[in-house]
């Protein structure tokens, strides 16, 4: 995940003192309120211990009341036999808590479908956990509405696919984008922090200014974007590819918004995901849209993005099916660490024996292709491997996602890489943040 409004209110901060802020001491999103220290994993930010786990994006249950075209756990209205048990997942968050987890994303299918969902929520809190929220929105009305703020869930994320007609159309049900909504708005009324998750394609992306606009107007916090997971065209025309114009237009209003909105001292937050070659892209947007300031704290900026380092699946983010296997990110289900049921999460998590998850977390990550050569590869860290590995056949081959053109990043196109064609598209996720 990309965190565009730091950047921003760091530079506006920098803008308006004429230095740039010292760095933030890294605070996993669990603990960016102060740690809570009569919990554990409170007590273990207070004592000043690191908190080594992933933010784990928990699949609880696959059944979802929506049949949504871009569903990558390919969810359907009914029970998935084998799913974990109240007990085996209370098991599992014990270990989690011990091994240092600080965030439990609680997702789908439609999490909200899961008999014990308010049960194992608050748990998450009792045990310290900062706890989001994944859903549709399509089943909260005030009765559900007022169970998930007695939760008091630190974050919940509604996706929104669009405006009405597009977003009823990517959900198959009609009347889906009132629903979440009113959703939205009933939790709004209830002081819950709550986000839109948009995932952009070329269907979609038409919508993408109002939905922004949305976010304004019903004061919702925060913004994800997704970018869609797509494989592109390879190396060829990468700078004509509409896909990457498209997805260039919608970083640069992205950034707009979040730098107006960081300059103004606005309550909200614009995140990304599934691209980090957005952080690359920040610094072209800031050299065109403000070079004065590029000029004066572009350096401060770039060490800063390094800071964060780009990718991060199978090191701070993690995944756990409804079946309990584990996977290094949501995007990677056809992946198989192995099962909580036979081995603790915090076993399979420190496995390397695997040998893509000796690659993801080795640093930094041996990497090929234009992402070899690249200047910018220690603020992105390679992107996105699953992209590389559904289209070249190796997980350590360049991103084929990458939107941004060689003579941007100073890097070297290889013949092999200029030769791939799009051999498959790779489906959208569901996205998560916290
Ligand atoms: S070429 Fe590779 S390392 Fe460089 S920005 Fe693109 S994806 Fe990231």
């Amino acid at each position: 995940m990309f965190r565009v409004t730091q950047y921003m209110r760091e530079l506006a901060l920098a803008q308006s003192h004429g230095h740039y802020p010292a760095p933030r001491r890294h605070v996993p999103a669990g603990a960016e309120r102060g740690p809570d220290s009569s919990s554990p994993v409170g007590r273990q930010a207070a004592m000043g211990q690191r908190l080594s786990g992933p933010v784990v994006i928990w699949n609880l249950i696959r059944r979802c009341n929506l049949t949504c075209k871009h569903c990558y756990a390919q969810s359907a209205d009914h029970d998935y036999a084998g799913e974990l048990s109240t007990p085996e997942v209370f098991g599992v968050m014990d270990d989690l808590r011990d091994f240092g987890v600080p965030v439990l994303i609680l997702s789908g299918g439609e999490p909200l479908l899961r008999p014990d969902i308010f049960e194992i929520a608050h748990r998450a809190k009792a045990m310290g956990f900062y706890t989001s929220l994944s859903t549709n929105g399509t089943m909260i009305d005030t009765t559900l509405a007022d169970r998930i703020a007695e939760v008091d869930f630190d974050y919940v994320g509604i996706s929104l696919d669009g405006l009405r007609e597009t977003h009823d159309k990517f959900r198959r049900l009609q009347g889906a984008f009132d629903r979440s909504l009113a959703a939205l708005r009933l939790l709004n009324a209830r002081g819950i922090k709550t986000g839109l998750r948009f995932t952009m394609t070329a269907l979609n992306a038409h919508d993408f200014p109002a939905l922004l606009d949305l976010m304004r107007t019903e004061r919702v916090q925060k913004f994800y974007f997704s970018h869609l997971n797509y494989a592109g065209r390879g190396n060829t025309h990468r700078g004509k590819d509409a896909q990457h114009l498209a997805t260039r237009e919608a970083m640069d209003l992205l950034f707009d918004r979040a730098w107006a909105a960081a300059c103004d001292g606005l309550d909200e937050e614009f995140v990304t995901g599934n691209n980090d070659a957005d952080g690359p892209y920040l610094l072209q947007w800031l050299a065109r849209r403000h070079p004065e300031l590029a000029q004066r704290f572009g350096a401060d900026v770039r060490t800063r993005l390094v800071a964060w380092g780009g990718n991060s699946s199978g090191v701070q983010v993690a995944n756990i099916d409804n079946l309990g296997h584990v996977h290094p990110d949501t995007m990677w289900w056809h992946h198989d660490l192995g099962c909580v049921r036979d081995r603790p999460f915090s076993t399979i998590w420190q496995d390397t024996s695997d040998p893509l998850m000796a690659g993801l977390k080795a640093r930094p990550r041996n990497v090929g292709g234009r992402c070899a050569t690249c200047q910018d590869f220690d603020i992105c860290g390679g992107n996105t491997r699953v992209r590389a590995q559904q289209l070249y056949g190796d997980p350590w081959a360049e991103d084929p996602g990458c939107y941004l053109a060689d003579e941007e990043i100073g890097c070297v196109s290889t013949p092999t890489s200029r030769s791939v064609a799009m051999k498959r598209r790779i489906i959208p996720l569901e996205v998560h943040d916290v």
